[in-house]
């Protein structure tokens, strides 16, 4: 007989099935012996009734964890004894015969609890346990639906997803990348993009007009906060829109979203207010602003836009440097400061970021899509010709073959999930976390590699 999904035998009442799945619970009670069996799907009674001695042993036997096949017959529970918690709640399943798939070892933490509370290092050493837990697995699913729900709605408006590389050159973005070393080119290196951010405005010079992935990024940063040294934006890009298309048409895709994934949370204000950073730094003093009316309720979601940043602040250094990115365009009317590099502090940028509930769970802008306006801020940040050229020539040089107007944002996928997820960190919405000193507990990652290895990749190390 063909194994059964538990949520699917509901339906089955006084048929013979077969379920396989994991051993969530044990009650002997008395003469009786009661399994709560476990799938992706959710969780079963079964019953070992005292007729059956045999069996009933082999039921004994059975711990927590095990993995397990069982026959038996779905009976329906009396009015009583059902459990309007479980989707199952109103039947239970008479097993008939058993076989252990596997056993398992007392797992190090219990996996039929939360296990919000139980030391965050053994829940990644053992995270496929942790996977396990009710929570997680409704943090994982959500994760797909949420992430369905973006690539359904991108892909309805015409954009095409399209992946671009992982080894590639550096990109000023701002954070120190991960770099890679090339094996058959002695003495160079690739560097992990920190964001799709060049390759995403190159497909909009290949003319593909609407793009979108699903992208890993990588920031060697010291880590703050629940920073991840990689994590997963929704990255996308879209040819000839100003600023108000994108706006709009995400505000769209983030209300659909919500809407279809999280239909018990309320949107605070609809469209969108818009807050000028200026005016978020006065009235909140800081661009990322938490503008709920309750605090204390969980289904408010109350999104916002903050716009006209800066385009460039003071660098340590005493010279210019950008606020967010390079690549934007200034807003329209501070073009001429940009072009002539006067009012640089005055110049604000196309930038826009997405704020919910007090975190930025996406940015974006209009890109400069003139190879002399892209120079120009280069040159306020003080690189010579020379430098812009070595390090920016091929963006500068594509932009001369009719670089159509464009612009686009990412949105920082795990943060959005954790938000929606009621979750208080992003580690937990992703499936194999760091922890917050960038180490995997569970592979035991980064790790010394052989000598052999360090000097086919031409590395020296006196560690
Ligand atoms: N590349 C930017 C980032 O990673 C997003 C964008 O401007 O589209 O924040």
């Amino acid at each position: 007989m063909k194994r059964e999904l538990i949520s699917d035998i509901v339906e089955k009442i006084g048929q013979e099935v077969v379920v396989s799945g994991w051993v969530h619970a044990r009650r002997d009670m008395g003469k009786i012996t009661f399994i709560d069996l476990r799938d992706r799907s959710g969780l079963l009674q079964v019953v070992f009734l005292p007729s059956n001695k045999e069996l009933l042993e082999q039921a004994r036997v059975l711990r927590p964890e095990f993995v397990v096949r069982i026959t038996g017959t779905v009976n329906e529970r009396p009015e009583k004894l059902r459990n309007p918690k479980l989707v199952t709640g109103s039947i239970e399943m008479v097993a008939a015969s058993i076989e252990i798939l596997n056993e398992a070892k007392t797992p190090p933490f219990e996996v039929d609890k939360d296990t919000i509370g139980v030391n965050e290092e053994l829940r990644m050493k053992y995270r496929y346990l942790d996977l396990r837990t009710e929570r997680m697995q409704r943090n994982i699913k959500q994760r797909d639906a949420i992430t369905n729900a973006f690539r359904e709605f991108l892909r309805r408006n015409g954009f095409l997803e399209i992946e671009t590389p992982d080894l590639v050159k550096g990109t000023p973005e701002g954070a120190r990348e991960f770099i890679v070393p090339s094996r058959v080119h002695p003495g160079k290196f690739y560097v992990l993009p920190q964001s799709p951010q060049q390759f995403k405005q190159l497909l909009m010079v290949g003319g593909l007009e609407r793009y979108f992935q699903i992208a890993r990024c990588f920031r060697d940063e010291d880590q703050r906060g629940d920073r991840q040294p990689e994590f997963t934006q929704v990255d996308l890009e879209m040819s000839f829109v100003e600023r108000e298309d994108v706006v709009s048409l995400m505000e769209q895709m983030v209300i659909e979203i919500v809407k279809k994934t999280t239909p018990e949370k309320r949107i605070q204000q609809v469209p969108f207010p818009r807050i000028s950073y200026k005016e978020a730094m006065e009235k909140y003093g800081t661009d990322r602003p938490d503008i709920r009316e309750d605090k204390n309720d969980s289904n408010l979601l109350a999104f916002c836009w903050v716009l006209d940043f800066p385009f460039f602040e003071k660098s340590p250094d005493g010279g210019w440097t950008f606020t967010h990115n390079p690549f934007s365009r200034a807003m329209p009317e501070h073009h001429a400061w940009l072009m002539d590099k006067s009012n640089i502090g005055e110049i604000l940028t196309s930038q826009y970021d997405i704020v919910l509930n007090g975190y930025e769970v996406g940015g974006g802008s209009i890109r400069n899509h003139q190879p002399e306006a892209l120079h120009r801020v280069f040159e306020v940040m003080g690189f010579s010709d020379e430098d812009i050229t070595r390090q920016f020539g091929h963006m500068l040089e594509a932009f001369e073959y009719g670089a159509p107007p464009h612009g686009g944002i990412a949105f920082g996928l795990d943060r959005f999930v954790a938000l929606l997820c009621d979750q208080p960190n992003i580690r937990e919405v992703i499936a194999f976390p760091k922890t917050g000193d960038a180490r995997d507990p569970l592979m035991g990652a980064p790790s010394e590699v052989p000598k052999s290895m360090l000097m086919e990749a031409h590395i020296t190390t006196d560690i």
